[in-house]
Order: C-alpha cells, then sequence, then structure tokens
C-alpha cells in the first residue's frame, strides 16, 4: 500500500490572451477541475495501480464533496482531517504562450497537524511508500516521514513548490528526493551550494550533478526531473536495499505533449506505485515506469484529471 500525504485544491483556470496588469479585468475561457500536489499524486499512484491511501485536510463544502466523490471513483482511500475551513483552491490564469500565474488559498490544506497523522501512525508505519510535497504544513509532513522512516518504510518527498522551506530534519527523511530543475536549484542554494541557475542544470554533465545530488542529500537518492529532457538519477546504494548505486539520465518518451501541468505530480505518484508493486527491482526500472508515466500525462489536459489509467498506459508502453 502507498500513502500520500498531501494537498487537495479546487484549480479555477482562465486561458487569457495576455496576463492581467494591476487594476485591469480581462475575460477569459474558464474551467475547473481537481489539483493540489498531494491530491494529483494520489491520483497517479492510483491510477498506476496502487493501493492508495491519501491523507489530507478537505473543508465542509462543495470542494470537499469533489474530492470525496472524485476519490472514491479512483479507489483512493481517503484519511481527511475534516477542517473547518474552505476546502484548498488556486486560481490560475494561463496566457496564450502557456506562461501562468496562480494564486493558492491554502484553506483547510492549512490544517493538516502534526496530531492528526500521528493519528495515521499504523497505516504509515506498515506502507510500502510514503510520498509528500511542500505543499501541505511542514510539521505535518515531517510527522508522516518520521514515522515512516522509524518504521523502514521507504520514503519519497517531492520538494515543491520551490518557495517552500524544508528544514534539514525533513530532508535527511527522504529516502528520495525529488525536485525539477527550480526546486533543485532552490534547494541547493538554501543549503549554501554554488550551482548555476535552473535552465543550466539539464546541460550539466553527469559527474557535475552527482556531486551536487550527494552533497545535498549524503544518504538518500536524488531523481532530478528535467522535463522534456527527461530525468537524471543519483542513486545512494544504501537508500533502497538490495540496489547498487548509480549515476544516469533517462530520456523523456516522445509525447504529443499538450499540457505539461502535473507532470512531476504524474512522476511522482508512478515512482511511489512502482517501488511498492516492485520492492526487488532495480530503482532505474522504477524510474524508467515513473518516466514513462509522466510523459504519457503530458498528452491530456488538466491536473489530476490527466493522469493516465493502467489500461492507457499498457496500451502505449504494453504490459
Ligand atoms: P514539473 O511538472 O514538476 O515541473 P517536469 O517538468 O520536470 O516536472 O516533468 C516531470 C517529468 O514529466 C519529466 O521528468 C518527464 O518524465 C515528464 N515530462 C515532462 N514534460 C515532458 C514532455 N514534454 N515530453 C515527455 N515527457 C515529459
Amino acid at each position: 500500500r502507498v500513502v500520500v500525504v498531501g494537498s487537495f485544491n479546487v484549480d479555477h483556470v482562465w486561458s487569457v490572451a495576455k496576463l492581467p496588469d494591476t487594476g485591469e479585468t480581462l475575460a477569459g475561457e474558464y474551467h475547473t477541475g481537481p489539483g493540489g500536489k498531494g491530491f494529483n499524486q494520489a491520483t497517479a499512484a492510483a491510477r498506476a495501480g496502487a493501493d492508495t491511501v491519501f491523507v489530507c485536510a478537505l473543508g465542509d463544502d462543495i470542494g470537499g464533496q469533489l474530492a470525496r466523490a472524485l476519490a472514491t471513483a479512483d479507489g483512493i482511500d481517503l484519511r481527511d482531517a475534516h477542517s473547518h475551513a474552505p476546502t484548498g483552491t488556486a486560481g490560475i490564469y494561463v496566457d496564450a504562450d502557456g506562461r501562468n500565474c496562480i494564486v493558492i488559498g491554502a484553506g483547510a490544506n492549512a490544517s493538516l497537524s502534526p496530531a492528526f497523522v500521528a493519528d495515521q501512525h499504523d497505516l504509515l508505519g506498515s506502507a510500502s511508500a510514503v510520498l509528500a510535497q511542500l505543499e501541505s504544513p511542514l510539521a505535518a509532513v515531517t510527522e508522516a516521514l518520521r514515522i515512516a522512516c522509524a518504521a523502514g518504510v521507504v520514503t519519497v518527498l517531492n520538494p515543491a513548490p520551490a518557495n517552500a522551506v524544508a528544514s534539514p530534519e525533513l530532508l535527511a527523511l527522504a529516502t528520495v528526493l525529488t525536485p525539477n530543475e527550480t526546486e533543485f536549484v532552490a534547494l541547493l542554494g538554501r543549503a549554501g551550494i554554488d550551482s548555476p541557475t535552473a535552465d543550466a542544470i539539464g546541460g550539466l554533465g553527469d559527474d557535475a550533478l552527482h556531486a551536487l545530488c550527494r552533497r545535498l542529500h549524503p544518504r538518500g537518492s536524488v531523481v532530478v526531473t528535467l522535463g522534456a529532457a527527461g530525468c537524471f538519477v543519483s542513486h545512494a546504494a544504501d537508500a533502497l536495499r538490495g540496489d547498487t548505486s548509480g549515476t544516469y539520465r533517462i530520456a523523456a518518451e516522445p509525447c504529443q505533449a499538450v499540457d505539461t501541468t502535473g507532470a512531476g505530480d504524474a512522476f511522482n505518484g508512478a515512482l511511489v506505485a512502482a517501488l511498492a508493486s516492485r520492492p526487488g527491482a532495480a530503482f532505474a526500472e522504477h524510474v524508467t515506469f515513473a518516466n514513462r508515466y509522466a510523459g504519457l500525462s503530458t498528452e491530456a489536459e488538466g491536473a489530476a484529471a490527466s493522469m493516465p489509467r493502467q489500461a492507457d498506459f499498457q496500451a502505449r508502453f504494453g504490459p
């Protein structure tokens, strides 16, 4: 079983010709759908085949009802802290070039507490893998990873969004860290490690990238996702039992990307699903699965809604 700890947001998205200036009123095409990094990742894990539990905080409102209905439809077991605050929301403007502006109303997500997470002790301690992000209160995320680590459960921490500041203790609790280029540079900066800018990360040689990963996360593995360039893996031998260390790149799958929103979420959900379903397999196999799954997710619009189902995955890549 996989346990995902994180956020649920109702995304409100306006497609606009250009992003609005201060004081400006614009019209745009509107759509809404489920999002939040935690829920996107839980949906990906479930659709990738994992028995998935999602630990979250929802409001007693229409957003909370949406989350419950969608979780039921995907067979996700919700552990909801039931908040009095409104369910989380995100207001998103996207311009014709795909640039965006986003405002998050954390709402109920902000009330996910360490005490509620501690109540899930048995669930976390008996999981095959635990996955979290930084879009929830960091004390709650830290508690979840602490419980998992103490029980010897594999933990994956997606250090997103980039502006959230994880403590060194929280980072050290991750068996695997999965930053994108922006998040990787932010983590390095906070750790006082010199690095190039985010757009230059993918162009670094493997040795240089590996050295940065080892300094950032000496005892664990790091997977840096590189968008359309796939990902880079710096795997530490002792992080996952029974597997050897390695440094390698995995190229992205050739895809007809129409919407890369949530690609990183697809990657993380699929990675824990793979870790849980084939615990003895080589790490490279798990990452290859995640890379393919994330690539396929870019071929559909939406965040949680665009997560591929197992049948779609198998139709594309085989069983
Ligand atoms: P984030 O969504 O967090 O910014 P990335 O952009 O790095 O994350 O994408 C995560 C993963 O999604 C990549 O490692 C890759 O596997 C896949 N991916 C993203 N964009 C594409 C693309 N254009 N074509 C194929 N795969 C992609």
